[in-house]
């Protein structure tokens, strides 16, 4: 129950289908957290099948820009995303 581990993203795993990082519960299960919610600066991933979550260490940054750069939170350069 609780925190279980703080987790680089770059350790984390991609999902498509979830469209979430991942990582390996010891339940069976996956760790998830949105790239969404990343963007909002959350930074805990769930197990949906037990009660344990992970730390999530990331650059914003690099977040922001995964998102197009439209991360409200990002002060200091805001990346201008030309629209072809
Ligand atoms: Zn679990």
């Amino acid at each position: 129950m609780g925190l279980y581990d703080e987790v680089e993203i770059e350790d984390m795993e991609w999902n498509e289908e979830l469209e979430a990082f991942t990582y390996s519960c010891p339940c069976g299960d996956l760790f998830q957290i949105t790239l969404k919610e990343l963007a909002a600066g959350e930074d805990i991933a769930r197990c949906p099948s037990c009660s344990l979550y992970v730390q999530v260490i990331y650059d914003e940054a690099a977040i922001a820009a995964k998102c197009g750069g439209r991360n409200p939170n990002t002060e200091n350069k805001a990346p201008a995303i030309p629209v072809a």
